[in-house]
């Protein structure tokens, strides 16, 4: 299988940095394996940035080899979000998502995750979220003590339960069958808290690009508010 891919981030219309990091950060296609992440920064001044790029670029490391489990490579994204700290106590506190994907040419995704940001499968027109929010209200949506609704307009909406920069972290793993004709789509919540998934699958559906498909889903956000920054990659699987 071939992956053709394409990202894009924005600062939004709100906030005067962008805390999110991509990877790769250039449009491209292979047939052989590759890893795609998105990660998006929490902290003071300008930690968020640093947690979210030193993050990302410990776990995108040697990406040639995939080898190294996307697991591994989102402990070594927190390994050095950790040391930084150690080294610099003026970052304590700062922290990022990571969603981490090793696309493989045999047709098997696997996926490493912790955080908000997201990680969707377009197939047959419909769209699936493969990750779980490590969120406050999605715990409370699990438990039955608020519903999908109540959960957008929640006052602790944003507050992220597990993040890169502690230590231990606990990582969700899986891994999932790819299908020519798959859509993934990464993204940070700047995306998702922007727009609902009716309109996510709506314009990636009518997107051929992958890179025209990636900039619309940021003029959309930044058209419905652009509160926070929004980083998406939108990678095509192909025979
Ligand atoms: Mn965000």
């Amino acid at each position: 299988m071939k992956f053709t891919w394409a990202s894009a981030t924005h600062v939004g219309l709100v906030r005067s940095g962008n805390e999110d990091s991509i990877r790769p950060t250039a449009d491209g296609s292979v047939d052989h394996p590759v890893v795609i992440a998105v990660a998006d920064g929490m902290g003071g001044a300008v930690a968020g940035e640093i947690a979210s790029r030193i993050a990302i670029e410990a776990a995108v490391a040697d990406d040639a080899d995939a080898a190294i489990t996307p697991g591994d490579r989102v402990r070594a994204g927190n390994d050095a979000v950790v040391g930084a700290v150690a080294e610099d106590y003026t970052l304590s506190g700062m922290g990022t998502t990571l969603t981490l994907g090793l696309f493989l040419p045999e047709g098997v995704l696997k996926v490493a995750h912790i955080g908000d940001s997201r990680l969707y499968r377009l197939r047959n027109e419909e769209l699936d979220q493969l990750t779980n929010d490590h969120t406050l209200v999605a715990e409370l949506i699990a438990m039955g003590q608020i519903t999908t609704e109540q959960a957008e307009i929640h006052p602790r909406r944003h507050l992220v339960t597990r993040v890169i920069g502690t230590d231990p972290i606990n990582v969700d793993e899986f891994e999932v069958s790819l299908e020519a004709g798959d859509r993934l789509l990464f993204c940070s919540d700047g995306l998702t808290s922007m727009l609902r998934d009716p309109d996510v699958a709506e314009i990636l559906g009518a997107t051929p690009s992958p890179s025209e498909a990636a900039w619309s889903l940021v003029e959309a956000a930044n058209a419905a508010g652009g509160t926070d920054n929004t980083t998406v990659a939108v990678v095509d699987v192909s025979p």
